[in-house]
């Protein structure tokens, strides 16, 4: 072991920026958007394994899960064979915490021709990385993969076991970390390294995804005055959906979102169809309009459903045909995506972190909530529960764009802070 191993790291972790930009750019040029996660799920393991981590695979089996967790596992659109969840292990001396990282194999799709590179490439340009994944979150796991290799390069033992966990579909329900607790895989500390700018992100945010059903009255579409165009009605929808709006106004600003107050009063037309299968000879006799509105930390989701309805019934009453034939309100049970999530900043983790951060990078570190769903929601909310935060490198404003990108320097300063979290958390053997 080195004489002073915690300067060890830093200075190959900080001398290692070339090293870092080529893993990233690695993982970018393997093409996984959500669906599509077989191959990087078979470049972890690899990884994994030559980096002396014991691994298991598994796939989620959606059958099980919607009988063993049927308030939390939405079925999304693609089957899940070919694409398993990857779960690493390091196991420690003993005596230690254990920490997990936890990061999501898959990307949003791109489409090249929007693009200005290619996306599924790394390029350097000026000093940010581009490509899909360079900061929603391919970046930010290569970052904490080479934290953990700069240290078991350096022959430094552990008492705490480190446990990586590489999962599918976060770009969706979540339901690959949501089956990773299904198999009661837990650590006494999770980092999931999104894209939160340096900041420590204690704060992640719920919401509440339904489905309004409009009726109206089939006609000829030629005579439009002899039916009721339930597409149409949407209209009184959108009207509810700015009377919402303006409530969710009056709710206090949670500091952690400061910078973002739009968060709280987020809520939108996701869609709107007319579901009675006519065409364009026929008046739209039935619609569904789906809407999602943002939950904040501390509220709660199921409370959140009853003042959206009564918000939207008071606005749809005032027409007429409304009034007699009242929306229908269904509501996707998704407790890891619903429900929103918060660690404290005394929280042992916050305030290891906070001590990395600031020996690292020599300033305080600041606090934030990520406005976007992740699956720290789902390590919060659903047993076995694990403290979580997150902290990586690139804006969320950056995520899911074309010509995505993150600054080289964030890479390398977060897996510099995460290897000296790391040896304080789980401890040198
Ligand atoms: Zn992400």
């Amino acid at each position: 072991m080195p004489d002073n191993p915690n300067s060890k790291i830093q200075s190959t972790i900080l001398s290692s920026e070339a090293k870092i930009v080529s893993l990233t750019s690695e993982m970018i040029e393997i093409a996984s958007p959500t669906g599509q996660e077989g191959k990087m799920a078979a470049w972890l393991t690899e990884w994994l394994r030559s980096n002396n981590f014991k691994t298991e695979s598994f796939e989620i089996d959606p059958a099980t899960m919607e009988k063993t967790h049927k308030d939390t596992f939405f079925r999304w659109h693609f089957p899940y064979a070919d694409r398993p969840n990857i779960l690493g292990k390091l196991k420690g001396t003993g005596n230690g915490k254990s920490l997990m990282i936890n990061f999501h194999l898959d990307v949003v799709d791109a489409s090249p021709d929007d693009w200005g590179v290619d996306p599924w490439k790394g390029t350097v340009k000026g000093d940010a990385l581009f490509g899909r994944g360079a900061c929603d979150m391919k970046g930010g796991a290569a970052a904490a993969l080479f934290a953990i290799k700069t240290i078991s390069d350096l022959g430094i033992r552990l008492k705490g076991d480190v446990l990586v966990a590489g999962v599918i579909e976060e770009e969706g329900p979540g339901n690959g970390t949501l089956a990773l607790q299904a198999k009661g895989i837990t650590a006494d500390a999770c980092i999931i390294p999104e894209p939160t700018n340096l900041t420590l992100a204690v704060g992640v945010t719920g919401g509440i995804y339904g489905f309004i059903s409009l009726t109206g009255k089939s006609a000829h579409s030629t005579t439009p005055w002899n039916g009721v165009n339930a597409v149409e009605k949407a209209f009184h929808i959108q009207k509810g959906l700015e009377s919402w709006k303006k409530t969710r106004k009056d709710i206090p600003l949670d500091p952690l979102f400061i910078d973002e107050p739009e968060t709280r009063t987020a809520a939108h037309i996701v869609s709107i169809d007319r579901t009675d299968g006519g065409l364009v000879g026929k008046i739209p006799s039935s619609a569904c309009v789906m809407v999602r509105s943002t939950v904040m930390p501390g509220e709660d989701p199921d409370e959140m459903i009853k003042a959206f309805e009564k918000t939207m019934v008071a606005q749809t009453i005032k027409d007429p045909w409304l009034a007699e034939h009242p929306p229908i309100f269904t509501w996707i049970k998704m407790e890891g995506r619903n429900r929103p999530a918060e660690l404290s900043q005394d929280h042992p983790l916050s305030r290891c972190l906070k001590k990395s951060y600031e020996r690292v990078i020599g300033a305080a570190p600041k606090y934030t909530g990520l406005v976007s769903p992740a699956d720290m929601q789902q390590l919060m909310n659903i047993q076995p529960t694990t403290p979580t935060l997150m902290f990586g490198p690139g804006s969320i404003y950056q995520a899911h764009t074309d010509d995505e990108f993150v600054p080289i320097k964030e890479l390398v300063q977060t897996s510099a802070v995460i290897a000296d979290f790391i040896v304080n958390w789980c401890e040198i053997s």
